[in-house]
């Protein structure tokens, strides 16, 4: 017997599988991952097929050691999955199967746990007859007692009542009486996440229409659902019925969102209702409990499992459905290598086993939206809140008027008024300040200086508390003292610029003195369980007003919330990307979402210095379809993705002159090579070498070809070709492709 085995190395070089002898005896099956001789050393694999000949001549073959599990880690779907991965993307195997594996399993780094267990091996008439005869017997007698039932229990147990019974176990195993012996136990991970009971909601007419469309698809035929619902209008309701029916059918069921952290409320309504046959994958689990949750997974006695992107190579036995929750998330989005669309894996998963994909949104990416109206997605729209409750009544505030009449603050009147009377009546009020930090950046008022990070091209940001004063870098880490004079000119005007979310809560205190606040922003949330905590203070009420950045904009749920202002509506609008738009749009209409969510009616109000902006209309309106075909046509018109492509070569180096000079090489390497092939040259509208808007970042020099390109098999073939182009390693630098990537600094 003869296996093929792709070697975990990551090289063009070993890409394709290798052939290995079966020794007699060994039982192997295509998943399964085996130790492998590979020159001198040994080597992890996956075998990809088995054979009964080969053409290798017999003194090349060399055997397989041992199988490292005695199951296939990874079950056929997907291995097929990892095939075509691979094959879209232009790398080798081995880098597609890592995805498929919790990383710790490779290199042998976690083992399953045992745990030693003693069990009695003769009748319990003679057990007792034993300890009859045992006068002096304590502790033997102690034990036999506990185990009498005939029930197995870990030593551990046992050690409870008996102190040090090891000595005493053994003796009882040499005699015959019991067998001690090593079980399997799982590291459960300690829950920080509550659990909530199914509150048994009668489905609204809209919700049962939606599910009616879907359970059909349940039977093993399949199919690819956008859920389309306005804010409050119940989806997740929707989708939880759904995968209570795949799991009654037997299968079983992944239910993805965009952060497991940001998605309390969804962890507990899950664990309350599924219990233990959930799953849930977070980064906070340790090595072994992410372990013991896949083999979990993998044995099929958790059957729903909830997480984050990877959590879409989820070995899940017969699956029944994948969810993909707020689908309209860049963090779906896996920019580097091997890079992937989670919503695309998804789908070609649910197509190879005859599972139902479900995308849910109230704002759905312009990309599944237009897929939805392509018929590639059945569309299921819910255009109407549980129990009517109505959308909130959306006003625009224009800034440029509160400046004309002196109004310097970051808060408009209507703002503060509505905050006033919201207050007064003991409601909650929610304020999105996209920006984080006090003062966003310090600079110099005489000659416009901006104290940059010295690791970075990206200026350093001020914070008042907690920081005691300092600068510092969000993307390095880096801290700095404040400067008292400029250091390009020496002059003492140097000064903050901008306000952030410490500024809004301070001018909040200001005006409503003694009502408690918190703050949700990148400083605040960065400790253990940052998130759940500050949720917690505001769900409990103790808290009156949330002030937070894009975070708290997703997926919450707090009934008591009447009144929602947008502070600073232009900086999403003013962001560097033919995306800010679509960003902007999500953002509004979601976080314009939190308010009216009981049964109390809501308010949102969005402040603007450009009030006429279509965005800032349709987002008032909260008119997703308008928004979509004004965008869907920008797009077209100005030939941008989904109509083409955007992707760069992006070079890293810590030296500046090796950056320039590789994207000087990149840029003629393109050139020669699209010369040679007029039909790739033909899908290319643009290729040019111009350095990223950031140049300087972690300590590395950033340098970037970027093109723009038609959407075709030639573009694929194009960009298959300079995968392999890039394979090669290259000296003193870090070299990629990224094709439309979720930022492009
Ligand atoms: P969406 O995700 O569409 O914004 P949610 O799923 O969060 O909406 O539901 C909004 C609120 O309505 C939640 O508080 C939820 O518990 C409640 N809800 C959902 N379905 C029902 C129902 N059928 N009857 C009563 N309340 C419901
Ligand atoms: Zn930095």
């Amino acid at each position: 017997m003869y296996c093929q085995v792709i070697v975990d190395i990551v090289h063009e070089n070993v890409a394709k599988p290798y052939t290995y002898l079966v020794p007699e005896g060994m039982d192997l099956s295509p998943g399964q991952r085996v130790a492998v001789p590979f020159g001198r050393m040994e080597k992890e694999g996956v075998v990809t097929a088995l054979s009964e000949d080969t053409n290798v001549s017999p003194e090349k073959l060399r055997q397989v050691l041992r199988p490292l599990e005695d199951y296939a880690a990874i079950p056929p779907e997907l291995m097929a999955l990892a095939r075509e991965m691979a094959e879209e993307n232009h790398c080798p195997m081995a880098e597609t199967l890592r995805l498929m594996l919790p990383a710790q399993m490779r290199g042998g780094r976690v083992h399953p746990r045992t745990e030693k267990t003693a069990r009695l091996t003769v009748f319990r008439a003679e057990a007792e007859a034993a300890i009859a005869a045992n006068k002096r017997g304590g502790k033997r007698n102690e034990l036999l007692r506990l185990l009498l039932d005939g029930n197995a229990r870990s030593v551990k147990e046992l050690e409870e009542t008996v102190r040090e019974p090891r000595e005493a176990l053994k003796k009882l195993q040499q005699d015959g009486l019991i067998e001690l012996y090593d079980v399997e136990s799982m590291r459960t991970p300690e829950s920080s996440f509550t659990e909530v009971k199914d509150p048994g909601y009668t489905l609204t007419p809209g919700q049962r229409e939606a599910l009616d469309e879907i359970l059909p698809a349940l039977d093993g035929r399949g199919g690819a659902f956008l859920l389309h619902g306005v804010t409050g209008s119940g989806k997740t309701e929707v989708f939880m019925a759904a995968v209570r029916s795949t799991l009654a059918a037997g299968k079983s069921a992944i239910i993805l969102v965009p952060e497991i952290a940001l998605t309390p409320q969804m962890v507990a309504w899950f664990r309350g209702r599924f219990g233990s046959v959930a799953a849930v994958i977070h980064s906070r689990l340790s090595a072994g409990e992410r372990y013991d949750e896949w083999r979990r997974i993998r044995r099929g006695e958790a059957r729903v499992v909830i997480g984050a992107r990877s959590a879409v190579f989820s070995p899940a036995r017969n699956l029944g459905m994948i969810v993909i929750d707020e689908e309209h998330e860049s963090t779906y989005l896996n920019d580097r290598h091997p890079r992937y669309d989670t919503r695309e894996v998804a789908l070609s998963r649910c197509r190879r086993e005859n599972a139902v994909l479900i995308l849910a949104s109230a704002t759905p990416s312009i990309l599944s939206f237009a897929k939805a109206r392509r018929g590639d997605y059945t569309l299921l729209e819910m255009p109407d809140r549980v129990n009517d409750h109505p959308l909130p009544e959306v006003e625009i505030a224009d800034m440029r008027r509160e400046l004309e009449s002196g109004n310097r603050s970051v808060l408009s009147g209507v703002l503060r008024q509505a905050l006033k009377e919201c207050a007064a009546r003991g409601e909650q009020a929610i304020l999105l300040m996209n920006r984080r930090g006090y003062h966003s950046f310090v600079s110099c008022r005489s000659c416009g200086y901006v104290v940059k990070c010295p690791n970075c091209d990206i200026s350093m940001t001020y914070h008042i508390g907690g920081y005691d004063g300092t600068l510092r870098c969000h993307y390095c880490g880096s801290v700095m003292p404040i400067p008292s004079t400029c250091p390009s000119c020496g002059g003492k005007y140097i000064k903050f610029f901008g306000a952030g979310t410490q500024k809004v809560e301070e001018e909040v205190h200001k005006l409503l003195p003694g009502v408690p606040t918190v703050r949700m922003d990148y400083d605040t949330t960065s400790g253990k369980d940052g998130h759940g905590k500050i949720l917690e203070e505001f769900r409990s009420g103790r808290a009156r007003i949330l002030i937070g950045t894009q975070m708290i904009a997703k997926g919450l749920d707090f009934p008591q919330v009447t009144l929602v202002g947008v502070v600073a509506a232009d900086l999403a609008l003013n962001l560097p990307d033919y995306r800010s738009r679509e960003r902007a749009f999500q953002l509004f209409t979601q976080v314009a979402g939190r308010a009216g969510r009981g049964s109390l009616p809501g308010r949102v109000i969005i402040q603007t210095y450009k009030p006429e902006d279509p965005v800032i209309g349709f987002a008032a309106r909260q008119d997703y379809r308008a928004f979509f075909e004004s965008e869907f046509r920008r797009r077209r018109n100005g030939l941008y993705p989904p109509f083409t492509n955007l992707a760069r070569i992006l070079i890293e180096s810590a030296q500046e002159n090796t950056a320039d000079r590789i994207a000087r090489e990149m840029d003629t390497a393109v050139r020669e090579l699209l010369e040679d092939r007029p039909e790739w040259r033909r899908k290319i509208l643009t290729l040019i070498n111009d350095p990223p808007s950031v140049q300087y970042l972690r300590g590395k020099h950033r340098r970037q070809v970027l093109m723009k390109t038609l959407v075709s098999p030639e573009t694929e073939a194009f960009f298959g070709e300079l995968t392999v182009m890039l394979a090669a390693p290259f000296e003193g630098a870090d070299v990629y492709l990224e094709v439309n990537p979720t930022t492009m600094i």
